[in-house]
């Protein structure tokens, strides 16, 4: 961000839709500096193009993922659809190789958008038992010779943890580019840049913002040609966040690292009191010894912790009881922990799985625990009332 003329030690909020460019010479400039796509230009156009306060945002996430460039826009979706869509050519698309276990929207978005819409070739790499197998993997890089791969550091709602440095490596092998969802992980668990990634796609809605009031996303790489496409496509879909989102993200973003410890210290010591819990029959944490990818999340994570998400589900003789068992303890947190369907928000939040994912979980007393930073005595209270009601 430019220098300011006031004493202000916070970034201004440029709300303008278009900027002054004053005269003929300056917006030819202007305009061809912009299809340079010059990460901040030196005269900005048009706040869909670029906008200062969006450039200030971007570069406290570019600090945080370690990156050259940082794209900010307007949802975690619009920013899988900008990045995913700088390797979209038509007919001349190669396929692309997405792993099973993410996020349900962007199943949602591959089906409807790339596979319906766009015609692209899309194929699946399924988990096993919850883990991917890797000579599998290879056996379809080798076949399939895909564009780019796609995973998630953290999946949803399983919490599995790939070994995702190992998947990079196999993909280049084969030439394929690698895009991870870091949102469940965030920068402070693990930097895929630096394991070769090449792009790094969060959703800003969930930890990055941390308290359930931004909707934002966001796109992190080195490459610059893949940012000048990227500056391209965000561009003229209009997929650019609000300067006064961005202004917001920008305040909250500085607590990331204070939120996220105590969401991960928290999130550990509930995964702990669930597993002793007789009610309860399954937590997947992969901090938890037995999470079929606990290996994978200590090599990745090393002591910085196993992220702040939970999935448990009831014993109980029959799916009913497993669904009863469910709904007493959702009624009896209600009032310190809500129902609402997101994560990474100030407290803790939660869902059930089989009411957002039907069948595909086959366990009807499943919950998923998006863990806050609350304070950690009043958390496990409230955890332990639940659980109580539930016997
Ligand atoms: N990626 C992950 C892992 C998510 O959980 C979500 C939303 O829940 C998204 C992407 C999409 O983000 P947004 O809702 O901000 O569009």
């Amino acid at each position: 961000m430019k220098k300011k003329d006031v004493n202000s030690s916070r970034i201004p909020v440029y709300r303008d839709a278009g900027f002054e460019l004053f005269d003929a010479d300056t917006t030819a400039e202007a305009f061809r500096k912009e299809t340079e796509n010059e990460r901040e230009p030196d005269l900005y156009i048009y706040s869909r193009y670029r906008n200062p306060t969006v450039v200030a945002a971007e570069e406290e996430i570019m600090k945080l993922e370690e990156s050259e460039w940082a794209l900010l826009t307007q949802s975690g979706m619009s920013a899988i659809d900008t990045a995913v869509s700088i390797f979209h050519r038509g007919k001349d698309t190669r396929p692309w190789l997405f792993f099973s276990e993410i996020y349900g929207g962007t199943i949602s978005f591959i089906e409807s958008v790339l596979k319906r819409r766009r015609g692209i070739e899309i194929h699946n790499f399924t988990a096993t038992r919850q883990k991917y197998d890797l000579d599998d993997y290879e056996s379809l890089l080798k076949s399939l010779k895909p564009e780019l791969v796609y995973i998630e550091s953290i999946s949803n709602p399983m919490l599995i943890v790939p070994d995702a440095p190992e998947i990079i490596r196999m993909a280049h092998r084969y030439g394929a580019k690698v895009m991870v969802d870091n949102t469940f992980a965030t920068p402070l668990l693990w930097r895929p840049l630096e394991a070769g990634a090449d792009l790094v796609i969060h959703s800003a809605t969930k930890y990055f913002s941390g308290h359930g009031n931004i909707t934002a996303g966001v796109i992190c790489g080195n490459d610059h040609s893949l940012m000048q496409a990227a500056v391209e496509y965000r561009k003229y879909t209009g997929h650019m966040i609000s300067p006064d989102d961005a202004y917001r993200l920008h305040t909250q973003i500085q607590s990331l690292e204070l939120r996220f410890r105590q969401q991960c210290l928290n999130a550990t010591i509930i995964a702990e009191l669930l597993k002793e819990a007789p009610g309860v029959k399954r937590v997947l944490f992969p901090g938890l010894a037995d999470h079929p990818t606990h290996a994978e999340a200590v090599r990745l994570f090393g002591n910085k912790g196993f992220g702040a998400m939970i999935t448990f589900d009831f014993a109980g003789d029959s799916e009913k009881e497993k669904r009863t068992l469910r709904d007493t303890f959702i009624r009896t947190v209600a009032d310190k922990i809500k129902l609402i369907p997101s994560l990474g928000d100030h407290h803790t939040i939660l869902l059930p799985v089989e009411s957002v994912w039907g069948s595909k979980y086959p366990e009807p007393g499943m919950i998923r625990l998006s863990v806050g930073f609350e304070n950690t005595t009043i958390l496990t209270e409230t955890i332990v009332k639940g659980l109580e009601a539930t016997k």
